[in-house]
């Protein structure tokens, strides 16, 4: 499905990211594996290489636009190009209302979640002109809707949301296509810290009865980025067991 591909993965040493960057090793892709977590970033290249597929780590951090910039230099200097991006890494931040939300918490959200996708954008397009590519953005549900006492969250995943239709109507012509998925609460370390009764209550929001599993996500992801979804730029996905439909 992607043989010749090279792709690169952001925050992809661990959860999503992982599930995400062995899919697109074992469809085919050579997969620059990215993340600030060097360990679980060479976890990924080790499980990606257990596998028989080739993969290599690049450290970087997603809210700088240098690190944007070397992890494509990256991708074009060790496979030759760039045909596929996901920019997946994302933090949760605090918790609180929007009247006593912290604003440190507010500014790395904001530069993680949402300035950390333009920086990917801004330095993948450049190089996906020339042969064409498909950008996975990963948004969420609260990209859609609110979240109490998520505010930064909400508004960095609504903003990417607007930031893929952009670019999309933008590169549609350069055969550039840009999409964002929105996943339901899913089983990843980034929400492991919650407590039994709140994961219970979170199972509850989805009318499938439970949370979501990485691998299910990445099955869209992997679709998104395959000539497959040839026809399909500018969208918003939900990958979320039903939790939008109500
Ligand atoms: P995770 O915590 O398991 O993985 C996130 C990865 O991103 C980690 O490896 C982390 O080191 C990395 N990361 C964090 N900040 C970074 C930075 N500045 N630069 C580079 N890497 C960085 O979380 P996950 O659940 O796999 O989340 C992946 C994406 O999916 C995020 O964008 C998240 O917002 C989104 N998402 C998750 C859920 C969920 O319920 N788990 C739901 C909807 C959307």
């Amino acid at each position: 499905m992607l043989k010749d591909k090279v792709a690169v993965v952001t925050g992809a040493g661990s959860g999503i990211g992982r599930a995400v960057a062995r899919k697109l090793a074992a469809a085919g892709a050579r997969v620059v594996v990215s993340d600030i977590d060097e360990e679980g970033g060479h976890d990924t290249v080790a499980a990606i290489g257990a596998g028989g597929a080739e993969a290599v780590f690049f450290k970087a951090d997603t809210s700088r636009p240098e690190d944007n910039d070397a992890l494509v230099a990256e991708a074009v200097k060790r496979f030759g190009g760039l045909h596929v991006a996901v920019n997946n890494a994302g933090i949760g931040g605090p918790m609180a209302p929007v009247g006593e939300y912290p604003i440190e918490g507010w500014d790395k959200v904001i530069a993680v979640n949402l300035s950390g996708v333009f920086y990917g954008m801004r330095y993948q397009i450049p190089v996906m002109k020339r042969g064409g590519g498909s950008i996975v953005n990963m948004a969420s549900i609260l990209g859609q809707v609110g979240f109490r006492n998520s505010a930064a969250y909400v508004a960095a995943k609504h903003g990417v949301v607007g930031l893929t239709r952009n670019a999309a109507i933008e590169y549609a012509r350069d055969n550039v296509r840009v999409n964002a998925v929105g996943p339901g609460f899913i089983k990843t370390p980034l929400i492991e810290n919650l407590d039994a009764d709140t994961l219970k209550a979170l199972e509850g929001l989805h009318p499938i009865g439970r949370l979501g599993e990485a691998d299910e996500v990445a099955e869209l992801v992997l679709w998104l980025c395959s000539d497959k979804a040839s026809f399909v730029t500018g969208s918003y996905y939900a990958v979320d067991g039903g939790y939008l439909a109500q």
